[in-house]
């Protein structure tokens, strides 16, 4: 979204103001044109051809953008079976999806194994069941390479303490279970967390991958995961995906040679494909002059983005009414009953009661954090493509939030 002649306009001139009024705030809005550019951008920055892109669909899991990214070629990157089942639901085949759950339950594994999908271990108890039951099913391992990466501690999940993946130092392990299980291990996987800005770190993780490699003669993929971090205030710096994917095909060329056999390098972004795209508007509802402070109070909350409050994270905000008046210093609050603050002394032109409100970088873990707390619906979402809006999610109603309530006689 652009602001071009004094008026905020997405791409073939779709006005935010004439969405809003007509699905209602809050509201989200994603533009197809930003997530396929995102795409092209990182499948183009590869040089080695066997490259493969797995949508990470945590982040943003409607079946629409999960179609959208299924017809630009991408696999899907799935964390719960039932974003497994969604994806499938989406079109996407069994074999491009990717199954990489954490503590999730052997039952939940078996179900994997059922609809047909890649699944990646991230457990030594795990691997040492599977032989039990799937011995024939191949399997990736989720390695953690312990290195440290990621904007913060909550999304690190990389360093030696992390639940996530098991131990580099634990693969003579590892390799004890698969020799003696007779088990078939096609694929290596690191993640090491969101927001890794240093090419460094993915190149780092790329090399103990390859040194692990060559104990693993099944294999047919190396996963890099994804951390690819993209900017969010106006000077941030993001993943240079161009360097990366340059200084990455050539090592990944070196490597499949003394490997021997040309193997498939994926990643599975989920942020860098769906952040820049969204957008979250929401109204104004009250300005609010304390002693120290004017307060922008809007018709959302921590219930429909959490991001600033939970993990402090920096969303540019835009008076999309009014964007020539002069900026004021504000704190912008929601309406929930708790102390939800999206931004503290932030300068935004002049506020009034009514102004439509944007939030940028809503794609990624905005509405698919979003609850309903306080009893607020969630917002729709609406999906720009090829200059249309479409309706890709009602609000929700009081009655949707009641569904599964079951009142008895008391
Ligand atoms: C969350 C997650 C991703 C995507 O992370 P982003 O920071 O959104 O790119 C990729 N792989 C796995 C296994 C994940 O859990």
């Amino acid at each position: 979204m652009e602001l071009i002649n004094n008026k905020y306009q997405f791409a073939g001139g779709i006005d935010p103001l004439e969405l809003c009024k007509e699905y209602g705030t809050p509201l989200y809005v994603y533009d197809a044109s930003v997530m396929e550019r995102q795409y092209k951008r990182i499948t183009g920055a590869f040089s080695y051809p066997k490259v493969h892109i797995h949508y990470a669909c945590k982040a943003l899991t409607n079946l629409s953008v999960m179609r959208l990214f299924r017809q630009w070629g991408a696999g899907l990157d799935c964390v719960s079976v039932q974003e497994v089942q969604l994806g499938l639901m989406a079109g996407y085949k069994p074999e491009d999806i990717l199954y990489t759950p954490n503590f999730a339950g052997t039952d939940e594994y078996d179900e994997a194994v059922q609809l047909g999908v890649k699944i990646n271990i991230d457990s030594i108890p795990m691997l040492e069941n599977w032989g039990l039951h799937h011995k024939n099913v191949p399997i990736g391992i989720r390695i953690n390479p312990h290195l440290m990466a990621g904007g913060n501690e909550k999304i690190s999940v990389g360093h030696i303490d992390s639940k996530f993946g098991i131990s580099i130092h634990q693969l003579p392990h590892v390799l004890r279970i698969v020799e003696s299980q007779g088990l078939v291990i096609d694929g290596l996987h690191m993640h090491t967390g969101s927001d890794i800005l240093d090419v460094d770190v993915f190149l780092r993780g790329a090399d103990i991958l390859f040194e692990a490699a060559r104990k693993f003669p099944h294999l047919k993929y190396i996963d890099l995961g994804s951390g690819f971090k993209v900017p969010y205030k106006p000077d941030d710096i993001e993943t240079d995906v161009e360097e990366l994917g340059e200084k990455l095909s050539e090592r990944f060329t070196t490597f499949c040679k003394e490997f021997g056999r040309e193997v498939t390098l994926m990643f599975e972004p989920g942020k860098f494909l769906v952040s820049e795209a969204g957008y979250l508007f929401a109204k104004c509802t009250l300005v609010k002059q304390t002693t120290s402070t004017v307060f922008v109070g809007l018709n959302t909350g921590l219930n429909h983005l959490i991001r600033p409050m939970f993990y402090g994270s920096y969303h540019k905000i835009v008076n999309v009414t009014e964007p020539t008046f002069k900026p004021r210093i504000y704190n912008v609050v929601g309406n929930i009953c708790e102390t939800d603050t999206f931004a503290v002394d932030r300068r935004i032109p002049e506020v009034v009661e009514g102004d439509i409100i944007g939030f940028y970088n809503a794609g990624a873990y905005g509405w698919m954090m979003a609850s309903n707390y306080n009893s607020r619906p969630r917002p729709a979402e609406v999906l720009l493509y090829q200059g249309k809006a479409h309706l890709i999610r009602k609000r929700e109603t009081l009655e949707d939030m009641v569904r599964n309530q079951v009142q008895v006689a008391l």
